[in-house]
């Protein structure tokens, strides 16, 4: 086989994979405060992506948004190829399509910090009720993959426990489980190891490594934990002052950037 073909063949069929995710001078405010001030950002369909800067930069913003839990000041959020929102012409942020939305809030799992279970469910039902309820699954097939991703999790045993009876490690495995039963495109974890106990803090980030390994699906972290951001991530991405202040991989954000923001939010983990 000519080696210079198929060469140029699999560079035509990478050029060809779009980003899943575009951010297009995307700005947000509360208020008065402006918190992003134009963020331009892909992401590609199995890039794994940490965002990293100080408390307050946006980083949450940004991935909320994602979820369509806040909508931009202005800009555009595109997933799979369609805006998430669309301004009008009065520039009065409105949504685009109450359907692709739907459609979107399904494709993308979300872990919060809280975990956010259900606390009158047991973990097997926390699990069960986005696939029934968002996905129209049926309740015997919500419930057979529910058990599935309960027992990779490591909680098989404790389907009838409610959250209360769990460690904050263990809500946390739920939470995944619970967001990747709905076999989600792109899983986006907000700072989800920063409500632990230290010692609970490596039975979750062991969960998210698995999923991270297994490669096929887009993850956006935002987490303090640079050494697991090193060893996870595509792509770290550095926010600072609603700005996209350094990007690159992880080599070139944790060892080599001149960025001095950068150097002295670095150098508060060292
Ligand atoms: P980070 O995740 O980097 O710590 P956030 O995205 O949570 O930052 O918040 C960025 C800024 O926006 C903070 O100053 C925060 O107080 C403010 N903020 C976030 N959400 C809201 C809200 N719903 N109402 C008002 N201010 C908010």
């Amino acid at each position: 086989m000519d080696s210079s073909i198929s060469v140029k063949e699999n560079s035509q069929k990478r050029n060809a994979i779009e980003p899943i995710v575009k951010y297009r001078d995307v700005h947000k405010s509360f208020g008065e405060l402006e918190v992003l001030k134009g963020i331009n950002l892909d992401i590609m369909p199995s890039e794994k992506v940490a965002l990293i800067g100080p408390s307050g930069s946006g980083k949450t913003t940004i991935i909320r948004m994602l979820m369509t839990l806040e909508e931009p000041t202005l800009g555009d959020i595109i997933v799979d190829g369609r805006n998430l929102w669309k301004m009008e012409k009065d520039s009065k942020v409105f949504r685009a399509n109450e359907k692709h939305l739907r459609s979107v809030r399904g494709d993308i799992g979300m872990v919060f910090q809280h975990f956010n279970l259900f606390p009158h469910m047991t973990i097997l039902e926390n699990c069960m009720s986005a696939p029934i309820h968002v996905k129209k699954i049926d309740k015997q097939t919500a419930k057979k993959r529910s058990i599935e991703m309960l027992e990779k999790v490591g909680l098989g045993d404790k389907l009838d426990n409610y959250p209360s009876q769990l460690s904050g490690g263990q809500k946390q495995r739920v939470a995944m489980a619970r967001a990747l039963v709905m076999r989600p495109k792109i899983m986006l974890f907000d700072e989800v190891t920063s409500a632990l106990d230290p010692e609970l803090v490596g039975e979750v980030l062991e969960v998210i490594r698995d999923i991270a390994n297994k490669g096929d699906m887009a993850m956006v972290l935002v987490t303090h934990e640079m050494d697991f951001a090193q060893e996870i991530a595509d792509r770290i991405v550095f926010l600072d002052n609603g700005i996209i202040a350094e990007q690159g991989t992880p080599t070139e954000v944790l060892e080599s950037s001149n960025n001095e923001r950068l150097q002295s939010f670095l150098h508060r983990f060292r």
